[in-house]
């Protein structure tokens, strides 16, 4: 006891400078105007003190400087501070041969100033749960990572690497396996799982603490799912369904089998009344429901038919596998007929204009990419910045566009006491802008510095990270071919 005591004195000892008194920091950022995400204000001429991953202090210039020694600063007068930003849907997967290509993401996150990722799942979850780790533990460089796992699926699914369950042990059975890898949530989709199945895998979750995330049957109600203890509903156009007046026949008439899936989305769309949503929105709202409308990816897919992808610079940043995964959405696209492509880009003008009922009625809204393999053009890093002023496009303002992904993540996750502001005892996931992000959302997109975690990347040195992911894409073309 007095030896543990002994050492905290010690170590106390060994944080105070002995000539000056100073309080050693490992980085302290001056002269910067914090934007303080809550309140919308901005709060200037503050600085930053960082040790040990964590924000210490937030003061004037001066009172940082009585305070503390440096061992590294930072002149940040005319540029702007917000904390690091969240992608809360993300993909690594591909197979087994894209391990590497989906590791080489990582610090193309962080050159984005995108410090933490909620990776949905996919099919090499066992590389994911390490480099989650790894980041943790400070031996790889990339954005902290909070993973589901595999998902949940029903029998033999379009989806590979997913724990299929059919039955309530079977569910019972994939929980204890999920809770044994210490997944951060469970997600589950439904391309073959029976609804009452996934009702079942709600409750038991629930039951267990674990959060759920998840794409919505369609023989089930909105506030059916949401009832049964979901959390988070992942792509805004399934709230559609909610706002539909025949919601709950055209659930019926699709379990019957009366309806195909387009059939069914297309009579939802025809029969959706704003005014209905806003009711149901906010009975939705009530259960603390989140949505991560993945409104960027809608857009894109949605316009396949018309845009040409095959110029984007951001191309050149990821690996040759990646990029061929791109191809089935383009493909399926090309296939789809004049009556098809029309009601895609219905649907997703429709769906655009969700996003400030929701918010409206109170409904968390999550900033999510569904950037990673399959999903074509939706670029990590990048594609966050380009979900942000979706939003802003879309009626939300910029400081609401923000809110969505550095307070909301957190909160889905249940890490809002570390995150979300910069203030002292939160981890020191910094980004500063060039300019002011509370006037234009565009303002993300102008990165001076980022830091993960304490350590400080300049631009230089995020763009040293961005030209070392375009050698290794380049390099791996050459060694497929
Ligand atoms: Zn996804």
């Amino acid at each position: 006891m007095f030896k543990k005591f002994m050492a905290s004195v010690l170590m106390l000892l060994g944080a105070i400078e002995g000539a000056s008194g100073k309080e050693k920091a490992d980085l302290v950022i001056r002269g910067a105007a914090i934007v303080d995400v809550a309140s919308g204000k901005l709060v200037e001429g503050r600085a930053i003190a960082v040790a040990n991953g964590e924000i210490v202090a937030v003061e004037d210039d001066k009172a940082i400087d009585r305070s503390f020694q440096a061992a590294q600063t930072v002149d940040a007068s005319g540029q702007y501070v917000i904390p690091g930003l969240w992608d809360m849907h993300v993909h690594f997967g591909g197979g087994e041969a894209l391990v590497e290509e989906n590791k080489d993401l990582l610090p193309i996150y962080l050159a984005y100033g995108v410090t933490t990722v909620r990776d949905c799942a996919a099919d090499i979850s066992a590389h994911v749960l390490r480099w989650r780790d790894e980041v943790a533990s400070g031996t790889l460089v990339g954005p902290s990572i909070y993973t589901s796992g595999p998902k949940l699926e029903g029998p033999k699914p379009l989806w590979k690497g997913t724990i299929e369950v059919d039955s309530p042990a079977e569910v019972d059975a994939a929980l204890d396996r999920l809770q044994a890898m210490r997944v951060d949530f469970v997600k589950i989709t439904d391309n073959t799982l029976r609804p009452e199945i996934f009702l079942y895998a709600l409750k038991a979750a629930k039951a267990r603490g674990l959060r759920t995330s998840a794409h919505i049957p369609y023989a089930l109600t909105v506030e059916q799912a949401i009832a049964g203890g979901l959390s988070s509903v992942e792509h805004g156009d399934y709230l559609i369904k909610a706002g539909s007046t025949a919601e709950a026949q055209i659930s019926r008439d699709y379990a019957d089998k009366k309806l195909s899936y387009a059939e069914a989305s297309d009579k939802l769309v025809d029969t959706f009344d704003p005014t209905l949503a806003r009711t149901e929105f906010r009975k939705l709202a009530r259960y603390g429901l989140f949505v991560t409308p993945t409104q960027n990816m809608g857009r894109i897919l949605a316009y396949l038919d018309r845009e040409d992808h095959s110029k984007d610079p951001a191309l050149a940043l990821i690996g040759p596998g990646l990029r061929e995964t791109y191809n089935w959405r383009v493909e399926r696209a090309a296939k789809a007929d004049a009556a098809a492509v029309e009601r895609r880009h219905r649907e997703y003008e429709l769906s655009a204009t969700l996003l400030p009922l929701m918010r409206d009625a109170g409904i968390t809204i999550l900033a999510g990419t569904d950037a990673g393999y399959l999903n074509s053009f939706n670029y990590p890093g990048q594609g966050l910045h380009d979900e942000l002023a979706r939003f802003v496009e879309s009626g939300l303002t910029p400081v609401e566009a923000l809110r969505t992904s550095v307070i909301n993540g957190p909160r889905f996750l249940g890490r809002q006491a570390r995150y979300g502001a910069i203030a002292p005892g939160k981890a020191a996931d910094i980004v500063l802008l060039g300019a002011n992000p509370l006037t234009s959302i565009a303002a993300t997109r102008d990165i001076r510095a980022v830091v993960r975690a304490g350590t400080l990347f300049d631009r230089a040195a995020l763009d040293a990270l961005l030209a070392q992911a375009r050698d290794k894409a380049a390099k791996s073309v050459t060694e497929i071919k």
